[in-house]
């Protein structure tokens, strides 16, 4: 039987017959190898145990492996100017030769889910692979703000990632809600109470995923997104104020500013070898404020421009000196670009493109180079699209395909546009935004997976029911082995055990609102929603409301009015027609989360309050059923 390999690689040609590979092998590394190709040869070691229980030995030796060996070599070869391009062979002995390491980790990986265990005995079918990727950049970001994701979590994820060969892992470290970066220059940053990784933990993980082929490319948020920042430094405000969620932005003109964004790059760069920082420059939503102050005033009369968005790519050009300053290359989302305003940032920034073909074609006909990371549909969990699209959708994508128009909540499937061949597009990533690590897993597998095949193996025959039959026949296992959670045989929810008194939260005790008999931590909310006509955007606010009595409105936490260290919201929803499904998870204490539509993410808030959680809809017509609150695992 053929292994069910993903990605596909580009030129199998099997022969008849099988390889055993015996319990106790040889894996040879030639003495005069880089010591990076032992590592290499390490990994296949731990795979073959963990996969084949094979103990295997490294060791040096020459030309031509004895029978039964497995030897890695570096070698000029068809497609050598590709460092990621190998060649698997498999005939009395397994070769796999390279130009690169990097060429030499992907033929381990591609031999590793090519061996096939049946009882005692492990083989690997007779033939030769050759191979390399279509895209240099396959990626996936993860989101550390909204909730914050153990490194336990996110080293499992790199394994993964190494596994179907994507090899950027996008690490989102700073945003409104929290500052996940030891920032030892600006440390109020870093707030009492909350989760953040200490650099000598990013160091590490950062060594971790090397070793696993990965690179990972930090994001830092400037100037929108930057609650947290401009809350611990008001002196980064135009106003020197403290600012409410969407509402804060740096000062374009403040020297502060650019004295703040220098020394934390410099932290940046000091940790994270990855030729690029990712500096955000998205969403901009109080950039008005500029328009009033005097140092964003002066700043524009410096640089002889008039409107608030030329404004802004003086701003993306210097951010653009500063990373080059720090020996880094700049990526910015694609929104951070306005076609046609001068001065046009230069064109040798990567544009993180995340929107749809509208947007993204101009862009490319600049000559911008992208990657393609869409929401359409590479945003595989919440947010707007709150648990991506189907698997189908993703299928149908590669990193020239762009939806047109955009992605939408219920979308079956999506009308892609490609972008033109002379289109610059260095690959491209899977963004899981803003979810319970719990459930990011859930929502990612095996999507992303798919994800992988594309950006690797781009012009790929078959659909979505071949993938899934061959995620099931192979990979679905390895995920197991890897420690990814197996949902379907396990589920995470558990109902309440009804003898302890705990109780669902059911029932109308106000227009359109539920409360829930007693409070919780690490819980699973659930419920339907109802908009009064389809179409609408914004859904429910969930807020812990001490002493909140019933039949009564609930003199909650007005969490929309002042934001809390640890406060997140969400808005744009599209709701579809009929009722819309909604899932919440909250870890640790209660904490207080406004949900303007579907966003599945938790919060660990420092000043936990009591008291029972109260489902609101927000307006006349909306209406709220089926609501369910589930401990999570191991919760008390
Ligand atoms: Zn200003």
């Amino acid at each position: 039987m053929k292994p069910p390999l993903i990605p596909v690689p580009h030129h199998i040609s099997y022969k008849s017959g099988a390889l055993r590979l015996e319990r106790r092998m040889r894996i040879i590394v030639p003495a005069e190898a880089p010591a990076r190709v032992t590592e290499v040869a390490g990994i296949l070691r731990d795979g073959l145990r963990e996969e084949a229980g094979i103990e295997a030995s490294i060791g040096p030796g020459g030309k031509g492996g004895p029978k039964g060996t497995i030897r890695l070599a570096l070698a000029a070869g068809p497609g050598a100017e590709d460092p990621e391009a190998y060649t698997l062979k498999v005939g009395s002995s397994v070769e796999i030769t390279a130009s690169d390491p990097r060429g030499l980790l992907w033929g381990v990986q591609t031999l590793l889910q090519s061996t096939q265990v049946s009882g005692s005995a492990a083989t690997v079918p007779k033939g030769t692979i050759s191979d390399s990727p279509s895209r240099p950049w396959r990626g996936l970001m993860l989101d550390s703000v909204r909730s914050f994701l153990d490194l336990d979590f996110v080293r499992r994820t790199i394994r993964v990632m190494s596994a179907c060969k994507l090899n950027v892992l996008h690490l989102h470290l700073i945003d409104d809600q929290a500052w996940r970066f030891e920032t030892k220059a600006f440390p109020k940053c870093n707030r009492p109470g909350e989760p953040f990784y200490t650099q000598a933990e990013l160091r590490e993980l950062v060594a971790f995923a090397a070793r696993y082929g990965v690179e990972i490319v930090p994001e830092f948020d400037v100037p929108g997104h930057s609650m947290t920042a401009v809350n611990a430094y008001p002196e980064l405000d135009c106003e020197r104020r403290p600012r409410k969620m969407d509402e804060a932005i740096f000062c374009s003109g403040r020297p502060f500013t650019w004295e703040f964004i220098d020394r934390v790059v410099g932290e940046a760069a000091d940790v994270f070898p990855s030729a690029y920082i990712h500096l955000g420059a998205d969403e901009p939503y109080a950039i008005k404020r500029w328009a009033d102050c005097p140092d964003c005033r002066a700043r524009m009369k410096q640089n002889g421009v008039t409107s608030l968005e030329a404004l802004y790519h003086t701003f993306v050009n210097d951010l653009d000196d500063l990373v080059r300053r720090h020996g880094k290359k700049l990526i910015v989302w694609s929104d951070a670009i306005h076609p046609g305003v001068a001065p046009m940032p230069p064109q040798d920034i990567l544009i993180d493109a995340w929107v749809d073909f509208g947007t993204v074609g101009p862009l490319a006909e600049l000559g911008y180079t992208m990657l393609n990371s869409s929401n359409g549909p590479l945003y595989l969990t919440s947010f707007g699209l709150r648990e991506g699209l189907p698997l189908a959708a993703v299928e149908a994508w590669n990193a020239t395909k762009f939806p047109s128009p955009g992605a939408e909540l219920g979308d079956q499937v999506l009308a892609y546009k490609t972008l033109s061949a002379n289109a610059h597009i260095l690959g491209g990533h899977a963004s899981a935004w803003a979810t319970e690590q719990l459930l990011t897993e859930r929502r990612l597998y095996p999507r992303l997976l798919a994800v992988a095949e594309n950006l690797w193996s781009e012009d790929r025959a078959g659909d979505a029911a071949e993938f899934e039959a061959r995620y099931r026949a192979g990979f679905a296992a390895r995920l197991r082995r890897m420690g990814v959670p197996d949902d379907e045989a396990a589920p995470m929810e558990r109902p309440f055990a009804s003898a302890d008194g705990a109780a669902v939260a059911v029932g109308e005790t106000g227009p359109g609102w539920a409360v829930s008999e007693r409070s919780y931590r690490d819980f699973r909310l659930t419920f339907e929603l109802r908009a009064p006509a389809p179409g609408h955007h914004t859904g429910v606010i969930i807020r812990c409301a001490p002493g909140g009595g019933a039949g009564t409105e609930p003199k909650g936490f007005p969490i929309v009015a002042a934001a809390p260290p640890g406060l997140v919201m969400s808005g744009g929803l599209r709701l579809a027609e009929g009722w819309d499904r909604f899932e919440v998870v909250a870890r640790g204490p209660i904490v207080s989360l406004t949900i303007n539509g579907g966003l599945a993410w938790s919060v660990v808030d420092p000043t936990p309050r009591a008291g029972p959680i109260v489902l609101q809809s927000t307006g006349k017509g909306w209406q709220i059923r089926e609501v369910r609150v589930q401990p999570l695992d191991g919760a008390k």
